[in-house]
């Protein structure tokens, strides 16, 4: 298979296992983004692709060749890590050419290429400029340019916006994901911001204590989750305990759901419901009943605060389907049986 292959990598510190028999494909040209909280192994396993740590067990393939104990330097890889920083005595061009120069390219090709990527980045005429009179998002693109400088099979990167503030960050992860389509070069990044990953990835892996718990395309990893976790994890939620009677058909919050189809055998579980589709009605008419506890007027959306059966629901609205209530009032609750995902608890 052309691509990274993981296959049950584990990598143990001691007696603590930080990545759990980890199995993943990244097909060749795709966009991965490790998401999970912190501690959860993220870093950890890239630094294993990269051939920073060695795994405990399993393998890593890269275009079929094992890489697992291959040193970084042979592995073909681009990177960009918080860590790695830019050489602040060194010009723009003199930082993008590093990896060029010390591979023997020649003066004239190395001039050449640099051009290329600084017109790639937006930086032309940037080359003699020291690092240290860039502004945080161009020197995050230099960083870029750098690791791309020798065309890479993989290009990995750690965190790689986190220092930006919020504005040019979503603004590099549009550019950033532009270039990768661009480019179509294998990429992985790790993230613990979930908006990033879905606005980048092909695939968002979910992580939790070292395991995968999803992966999968964005849409589908906040559609249809895979369990508890990515549901809270990915977005907002509303987790509702449901049972089911004896012909299968789910009740919760001390109604029935009618037309929702409960896996044979599964008595009881939860279901998660998003917040856009749950729709507030009169009180009575089989609806759920609850009771208004607080608004949230946030301009381009309303959030609605309901406590049915000791639980607090939320509800979420555009405005010109602001729902008409104020707080303490009564309400019924509809749910529709197509959005409610149905997991073990
Ligand atoms: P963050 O988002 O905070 O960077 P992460 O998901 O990248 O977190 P890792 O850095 O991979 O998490 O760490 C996973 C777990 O492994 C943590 O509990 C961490 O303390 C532990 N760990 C990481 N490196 C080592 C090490 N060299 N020795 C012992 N434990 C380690």
């Amino acid at each position: 298979m052309s691509g990274l292959a993981l296959q049950n990598i584990t990598k143990e510190f001691g007696t603590f296992t930080a990545v759990k028999n980890v199995s993943l494909t990244v097909p060749h040209g795709t966009f991965v983004c490790l998401l999970g909280p912190s501690g959860c192994g993220k870093t950890t396993l890239m630094r294993m692709i990269a051939g920073l740590d060695l795994p405990t067990g399993g393998a890593i393939k890269l275009d079929d060749a094992d890489i697992t104990r291959v040193p970084t330097h042979k592995r073909d890889l681009g990177m960009v890590f918080q860590s790695l920083a830019l050489f602040p005595h060194l010009t723009v061009g003199e930082n993008i050419a590093y990896s060029l120069r010390i591979r023997g390219v020649g003066k004239e090709d190395q001039k050449k290429r640099v051009d290329e990527l600084l017109s790639m980045i937006h930086l032309s005429g940037y080359a003699d400029r020291p690092v240290a009179k860039l502004s945080g998002g161009q020197r995050q693109r230099v960083a870029i340019a750098r690791a791309l400088a020798i065309s890479p099979k993989l290009f990995l990167l750690d965190e790689p916006l986190s220092a930006l503030d919020a504005k040019l960050r979503e603004a590099m992860q549009v550019e950033l994901r532009q270039l990768q389509q661009r480019l179509g070069i294998t990429t992985i990044v790790v993230t613990h911001d979930q908006r990033e990953a879905m606005t980048m990835a092909d695939t968002v892996v979910v992580m939790n204590s070292g395991e995968i718990r999803q992966a999968a395309a964005p849409v589908e990893i906040y559609r249809r989750p895979a369990d508890t976790f990515v549901a809270d994890f990915i977005g907002m939620t509303n987790l509702i305990d449901f049972t089911a009677d004896s012909t299968g058909r789910a009740h919760a919050l001390g109604s029935p759901i009618e037309g929702l189809a409960v896996p044979g055998g599964l008595s009881r579980g939860v279901l998660s419901v998003r917040p856009e589709d749950v729709h507030l009605t009169a009180p009575g008419h089989g609806a759920m009943a609850g009771r208004v506890t607080f608004v949230r007027d946030l301009g381009g959306t309303i959030e609605t605060f309901v406590e049915a059966g000791g639980k607090q629901i939320v509800a979420v609205s555009m405005p010109h389907a602001r729902p008409d209530v104020t707080v303490g009032q009564d309400v019924g609750i509809k749910l529709s049986p197509d959005t409610c995902v149905v997991l073990k608890s």
